[in-house]
């Protein structure tokens, strides 16, 4: 029995991980259970305030031994206030004072809400790939793309702590696909997992032909794990959509490295599986540009994370172990 106890919660856009640690940071049990996406963020709060208080009691765990809950959302999140702006999946989670909403069943007790990617940045930096590394981008290739700071050993949120939603940098101005930011041409737009197949389905309304209707079923079911495997098979249509990640990644890595100047890219989410595949390429677009910046005495690691899925609920407990 531990003497008190910590919550790290992940919220995804399908399921959300709740574990309960000890107060070292020390996983003692964790569930999963799915999101909602169409729910009103009062019923949202409401069941996961149910999930933790069910888990507080099959642990025999007194909610007074409870030293905090942390928290990682999907989104764009007012630090200081625990405040949610928007939440890219779960789109009805918006403008939500999360915080205090969560406070009012858990009173007393310390609530952090950050965004995910942070906390599994927070995660990576101390116990995974980017042990060692005073500074660090974790970078999620998923169904977004962004990239948590980790900057002179600490967490960099900015000024409204929004820091990090690079993918929403425009690359193209006015041009591509309409992103769930509202923009048109961002990187996202371009070499996301879920942007990727709407390149790919309109590609095929436009009379190309692929392998990939055939996998799914239909054009409509098509992702990410048919385009590897029609990738895998030659499909030059799935060579193309790969070609056109790579490229948006690399260009991505390189504007990151450019403006910031941090050589270690950890590199998490579910593409990330895709490996050399799409990161090579990746890997060669940015040392293509960064041609006369990479020496060795100026190497720039790209690593793979190491926590997988558990990082972003041992990051949230980590925020409440003052990081
Ligand atoms: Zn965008």
């Amino acid at each position: 029995m531990a003497d008190r106890y910590i919550i790290g919660i992940d919220v995804g856009g399908t399921k959300i991980a709740c574990g309960l640690f000890d107060e070292r940071g020390n996983v003692i049990t964790e569930r999963r259970f799915p999101s909602d996406p169409n729910l009103e963020p009062e019923a949202f709060f409401d069941i996961l305030t149910g999930e933790i208080q069910g888990l507080l009691d099959t642990e025999g765990a007194p909610r007074e031994k409870l030293r905090g809950i942390g928290l990682g959302m999907p989104s764009f999140i007012i630090f200081e206030k625990g405040y949610i702006i928007k939440t890219s999946n779960l789109v009805k989670i918006q403008d939500f004072p999360a915080r205090d909403y969560l406070a009012r069943h858990f009173r007393e007790i310390p609530i952090v809400l950050d965004n995910d990617a942070r906390a599994a940045a927070l995660a990576e930096s101390r116990l995974g790939a980017g042990r060692g590394f005073s500074h660090m981008l974790y970078c999620p290739v998923s169904t977004g793309i962004s990239s948590a700071m980790v900057i002179d050993g600490k967490l960099f949120r900015g000024s409204y702590g929004c820091s990090g939603e690079s993918g929403h940098m425009i690359v193209t101005p006015g041009e591509g696909l309409l992103c769930g930011c509202g923009n048109r041409g961002c990187y996202m737009s371009w070499c996301s997992g879920s942007m990727i197949v709407k390149h790919i389905r309109q590609w095929i309304e436009s009379g190309e032909e692929t392998i990939m209707t055939e996998l799914a079923g239909n054009a409509e079911n098509i992702d990410c794990r048919h385009l590897e495997e029609a990738w895998t098979r030659g499909d030059a249509l799935a060579v193309r959509a790969l070609n056109q990640m790579s490229r948006y990644l690399g260009l991505w890595f390189f504007n990151l490295y450019v403006t910031l100047n941090i050589n270690c890219f950890i590199l998490g989410g579910g593409l990330v599986n895709m490996g050399e595949k799409l990161l090579g390429p990746a890997r060669r677009i940015f040392d293509e540009y960064n041609g006369a910046g990479s020496s060795s005495d100026t190497p720039v690691y790209f690593k793979t994370a190491e926590l997988g899925d558990r990082a972003g609920i041992i990051g949230a407990a980590r925020l409440i172990l003052g990081e």
